[in-house]
């Protein structure tokens, strides 16, 4: 099982920057990738707070999570003999410093500055490749640094976003449980019960996750973190990731303007969810609660696009079995979606 050493969630804890990189014994010369955007106003924050501490880093912007920008940013690497590296930013900017981390077999730190997804914590990136998105398999950050005064302050939608990643614990379990019975596939209790437990609090908590609070951005994070904690004790991506996350992925491939990926796993979420014969109007309720979309309208996808995303999905990952089985017919497709008002 490979974890994050330190984990810091709080407000203020950027300032921690250097402290952290001590702790861990950190030395020669940092590299951040961040984005170009008002987000790499923390990516200068950390190089300034670096500095201070006596440590030299140099800065590389991106601005595509594609496998091009992953040799670029290993490139500057090489030129500034980096020894370490840091993603900063809300997604693209830590799968970028995760996957080129990996290849130069360098330690990586993870300074979310939004809580959208749980890819903050985890050893899976999320790339195009040939103009295809998909998931590699990566390291886990040595750290992660996530500093909820800079959370709160990004734009709701994202955090609402990583509350529909969350939620989707629970088809994915199911999913999981599912194969383990018909495929003698392995199942982790342990790594379940985490990501169950996960699911549970952002559901009992719904009502009091809102905007500008501090305290919502501190629960999104723990919540995200755990997940990554759950998927590196199981060794997969199994206990966060099943049917929802295949219906999504369909989704960025088919959709011609795809949503967020955790708004897109919450609906997925509500449909599987009634696919296992579970308590889909839960999952809706607290979607709703929080402020993620529960339809297409929301999405912003036309409702031919769910169909057919959700004709497409079992094929993503063929591999991992899941309550899709080998497909559903374009019948049972439209039912689904019409029965949990995903379409109208
Ligand atoms: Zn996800």
């Amino acid at each position: 099982m490979q974890l994050p050493r330190d984990v810091l969630i709080g407000h203020g804890v950027l300032e921690e920057v250097g402290y952290v990189c001590r702790d861990l014994k950190l030395k020669g010369n940092a590299l951040i990738v961040t984005g170009n955007t008002t987000r790499d106003i923390v990516g200068k924050r950390v190089c300034s707070i670096l500095e201070c501490a006596g440590i030299s880093a140099e800065t590389v912007l991106t601005c595509k999570a594609t496998i091009e920008e992953v040799e670029k940013v290993m490139e500057k690497a090489h030129e500034v003999e980096a020894s370490f590296l840091l993603g900063v930013g809300s997604g693209r900017s830590i799968d970028l410093a995760k996957l080129a981390s990996t290849r130069l077999e360098l330690p990586f730190i993870s300074v979310p500055t939004a809580a959208s997804h749980d890819g903050i914590a985890s050893s899976r990136a999320s790339i195009v490749d040939n103009g295809r998105s998909t998931s590699a398999q990566a390291q886990s950050p040595i750290a992660v640094i996530a500093d909820t005064e800079v959370i709160s302050a990004a734009p709701f939608r994202l955090l609402a976003a990583g509350c529909g990643d969350i939620i989707s614990n629970y088809t994915a379990v199911l999913d999981w449980e599912l194969a383990s019975r018909l495929r003698n596939e392995y199942f982790g209790e342990y790594a379940a019960a985490i990501s169950r437990m996960a699911a549970r609090v952002i559901i009992d908590y719904a009502d009091s996750i809102k905007p500008e609070h501090e305290t919502s951005a501190r629960l999104v994070v723990k919540a995200l973190v755990s997940n990554g904690v759950a998927m590196s004790i199981a060794g997969s991506s199994r206990p966060a990731s099943g049917s929802e996350h295949m219906f999504s992925h369909a989704l960025d491939r088919i959709a011609p303007k795809p949503a967020l990926h955790g708004e897109q796993c919450g609906v997925g979420t509500i449909m599987m969810m009634y696919l296992h014969g579970g308590n889909w109007q839960e999952i809706r309720d607290a979607l709703k609660k929080i402020g993620a979309p529960v339809t297409a309208e929301e999405l912003g996808i036309e409702d031919k696009y769910i169909i057919e995303a959700l004709l497409h999905a079992h094929g993503i990952r063929p591999e991992r079995y899941t309550i899709l089985g080998s497909g559903l017919t374009p019948s049972a497709a439209e039912k689904v979606a019409r029965i949990t008002k995903v379409i109208s």
